[in-house]
């Protein structure tokens, strides 16, 4: 079993509650939610970081924005308007090292800065 806590959501080893899945990608519920909506969309393939995408990975990363997209409008906020977040790195509080995007959406968002937002 991988030490990787999305690769487990992805082989289904730890359950999650999915909003989405094919193939390559996969949405599912946030189990820390910090906003009324709080999705988290990710590459089944394990990428650790948005520094570790390979030339040949782009298209695959393209696919899990087309993913939100989808999972946003499947949610009802696409026309409220929602938050799609990367953090990369210890700096950004990167906490899980498999590269996933936060879909927060819900409620209006506090503005991004330097503060815990
Ligand atoms: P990061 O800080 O790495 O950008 O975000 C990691 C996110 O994963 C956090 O928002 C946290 O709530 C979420 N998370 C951590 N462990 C689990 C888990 O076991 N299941 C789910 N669904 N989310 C998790
Ligand atoms: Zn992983």
């Amino acid at each position: 079993m991988s030490d990787c806590i999305f690769c487990q959501i992805v082989e289904g080893t730890l359950p999650s509650t999915k909003l989405y899945e094919d193939d390559q990608v996969l949405a599912f519920q946030n189990i820390y939610p910090g906003a009324p909506i709080h999705a988290l969309i990710i590459p089944k393939k394990h990428i650790a970081s948005m520094d570790d995408v390979t030339d040949e990975e782009w298209p695959l990363i393209a696919l899990v924005h087309k993913v939100a997209q989808q999972v946003a409008r499947e949610l009802g906020v696409a026309e409220s308007g929602y938050r799609l977040v990367n953090n990369c790195g210890p700096n950004a509080g990167q906490e899980v090292f498999h590269l996933h995007y936060h879909l927060m959406a819900g409620a209006r968002l506090s503005p991004l800065g330097t503060s815990n937002n």
